[in-house]
């Protein structure tokens, strides 16, 4: 039998990127497609597609990670919609929609961050990890999360960007949060934009020894010993636009241990925390690998069945 080749689409509220891929994590031919309307954006993904299968063969199934939040209830009439997302003219579109009319094949989809998990799972940084959180700082904060290589779901899906932490003293020139639903969660605190937004200047513009970044690993590490303490991760994985700040992995690391001060021994919390928290092992394609393995696992659910 021939490799399949597999659709992979990491949907974000910038582009799409689109790629197509064989099971070992290898992309052949990859596209990025502006985030305009859902109508012209997906008709633009529609022809990538079948352009593709033009030129390199039939598609065999698809992968989506979608940014949202998600309907991912089998049961519901919305099921694999995007909801309520601030995204103007993006609430309630169903993202698939258009794609199956013209692919009758398996569909694998979850959030981009779960999407994201599953690719540093597979390939990446989180092999072997069980359970896997995923989190990026970028524009917004979000977090996957794996439980047995499975992606959580429950009600609705993990929303680890907009955790309320604890209030910290800020000598922030705009102390407040930015969230226009929670103002100082997570992502009203420590996101890209709310970086240059209550520091006054883009967050890639200050040096590593600005107090931006002080606040930034304590204000994130009350979030990740959150996590940790509910969750139980054997590792947490950050991406995104802000973590390329690589000077903020050992401030990260060491506020976690100063705020859990010793209670639970645990060897990845103590000698350990160097690959507890680390960054991705994919890079920047986290995400369009994540995908290509939710088109894997698509593919693989039908052929067992
Ligand atoms: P997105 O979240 O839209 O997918 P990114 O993950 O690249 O995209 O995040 C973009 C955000 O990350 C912007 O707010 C930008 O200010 C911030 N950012 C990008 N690169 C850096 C960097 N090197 N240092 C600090 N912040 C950065
Ligand atoms: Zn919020």
């Amino acid at each position: 039998m021939n490799t399949p080749l597999i659709a992979a689409i990491e949907a974000g509220g910038t582009k799409f990127n689109c790629a197509l891929g064989t099971p070992d994590g290898e992309l052949e031919i990859t596209e990025r497609i502006a985030t305009t309307t859902p109508e012209q954006t997906l008709r633009e993904v529609v022809a990538f597609f079948e352009y593709a299968e033009k030129q390199h063969g039939t598609i065999s199934a698809f992968g989506v990670g979608s940014f949202g939040p998600l309907d991912l209830h089998v049961k519901s009439k919305t099921y694999r919609f995007i909801t309520t997302t601030p995204k103007p003219g993006w609430q309630n579109t169903d993202l698939l929609g258009p794609l199956r009319k013209h692919f009758d094949v398996p569909f694998g989809f979850d959030t981009d961050v779960n999407s994201a998990a599953l690719g540093e799972h597979t390939w990446g940084a989180g092999r072997n990890c069980d359970p896997l959180i995923y989190i990026t700082i970028g524009t917004g904060i979000g977090g996957g999360v794996l439980i047995d290589g499975k992606p959580l779901h429950g009600a609705l899906h993990p929303e680890i960007g907009h955790l309320y932490i604890p209030q910290v003293i800020s000598n922030a020139p705009q102390p407040d949060g930015i969230c226009p639903f929670h103002g100082s969660c997570i992502e009203g605190l420590i996101s890209g934009p709310a970086i240059t937004n209550r520091w006054g200047a883009p967050a890639e513009s200050f040096p590593p020894e600005h107090e931006c970044w002080g606040e930034f690993a304590t204000l994130l590490a009350l979030g990740l010993v959150n996590l940790t303490l509910t969750l139980s991760p054997q590792r947490i994985i950050l991406g995104g636009g802000v973590m390329h700040q690589a000077h903020l992995f050992p401030m990260i690391r060491e506020e976690v241990q100063r705020l859990l001060n010793g209670y639970v021994y645990l060897h990845e919390l103590a000698d350990g925390i160097g690959q507890f928290i680390v960054p991705p092992g994919l890079g920047d394609r986290a995400g369009i690998l994540g995908a290509l393995a939710l088109g894997i696992e698509a593919l693989n659910e039908v052929r067992q069945n």
